[in-house]
């Protein structure tokens, strides 16, 4: 079976966007392929944050992965920094990647802007801990949003850097990109995000999630009720979908345009649709919430099987290496 790979950081409260965009493709995938998906911890602590909270929030990431449907007997769910080995492929990949071709990340370059006083080594490495994520594996489909394309190119030309000077042991990683709907934030500029604050988590509480929701941007043109509305640069008719059933979105984008039906009523048959996708994900991440030993048992067991699979990597490359074996 091809092997994929993908990871999230442990944001503690996946919201819509990353629903959509990428939980509901890692579902789609496990009937097809071989997946390995991670909470991807190292990553996060590339920027401030709170040491109290990070065992938690990655309890939670992996509690709303598995409550999404990610089941640990078709796939292997894990926290990265349960498998080492990541972080050592890392080094050695570090030592195959030119400086340049970092430096030149988009995302580097935005999170360097964003964290001006805190502009570390790991923010720059990141796509190569990224491309140690997944070769350690050496899966060979990534399933990716358009942002994280880049990073892929960078992994395959990791790959091909250390193969060409140790020998073939890695395969050049494709993305699978989603076609999901991109799904802005509420203020309906900026994708959504948690740490722009303009995110719908899927585990907030419900008249939390309508409030937001109830109050986010819409075509800004559409001042008044009696204008007409263009669906197409609406951010909650791309909500629409990404929720709707495509039999009703042409009577919405009709209704908008015609200014038959108002934004309000418009949002409120969007949470409709919302909720009832939502609600058994958030009845199971309740569950989840209450029994962690489970959750912590298919942790351990995504890292254990992960593990053995990573060490026989690093077993070829040390090798191929050259290094003096214990
Ligand atoms: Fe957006 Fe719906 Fe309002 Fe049209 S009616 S502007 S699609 S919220």
């Amino acid at each position: 079976m091809k092997r994929v790979f993908s990871g999230i950081q442990p944001t503690g409260d996946i919201h819509i966007g990353n629903y959509v965009g990428a939980l509901r493709q890692w579902v789609s995938l496990l009937d097809e392929y071989d997946c390995i998906y991670s909470v991807v911890d190292y990553h996060a602590v590339t920027v401030e944050y709170e040491t109290s909270e990070m065992g938690q929030r990655s309890l939670d990431t992996a509690i709303i992965l598995l409550a999404c449907g990610l089941n640990p007997e078709k796939c292997h769910v894990m926290v990265q920094s349960h498998v080492p080995e990541h972080t050592e492929l890392a080094w050695v990949f570090n030592c195959v990647t030119p400086v340049g071709e970092v430096e030149r990340m988009t995302q580097f370059k935005d999170k360097s802007k964003q964290h001006r006083s805190n502009i570390n080594m790991g923010l720059m490495d990141y796509p190569v801990l990224q491309a140690a994520d997944i070769l350690v594996y050496r899966a060979g489909f990534v399933p990716v949003g358009e942002d994280q394309v880049q990073h892929v190119e960078l992994s395959r030309e990791i790959a091909r850097k250390f193969n060409g000077r140790f020998g073939q042991i890695f395969p050049e990683p494709e993305a699978i990109l989603s076609c999901a709907p991109k799904i802005l934030g509420t203020e309906g500029r900026s994708k959504m995000s948690k740490t722009l604050g303009n995110y719908i988590g899927i585990l907030e509480e419900e008249s939390e999630m309508w409030d937001k929701l109830r109050t986010a941007v819409t075509d800004v043109n559409r001042v008044r009720r009696s204008d007409p509305g263009d669906p197409e640069v609406c951010n909650i008719f791309t909500m629409h979908r990404a929720f709707s059933p495509e039999e009703a979105h042409s009577e919405l984008d009709k209704g908008c345009r015609t200014a038959s039906i108002g934004c309000i009523d418009c949002k409120r048959i969007l949470f409709k649709q919302m909720m009832a996708e939502l609600t058994p994900i958030r009845e199971k991440a309740l569950l989840l919430k209450n029994d962690r030993a489970y959750v912590m048992d298919a942790l351990k067991q995504g890292a254990k099987a992960c593990r053995a699979m990573a060490a026989e990597t690093m077993e070829e490359v040390r090798t191929a290496l050259g290094l003096l074996k214990a």
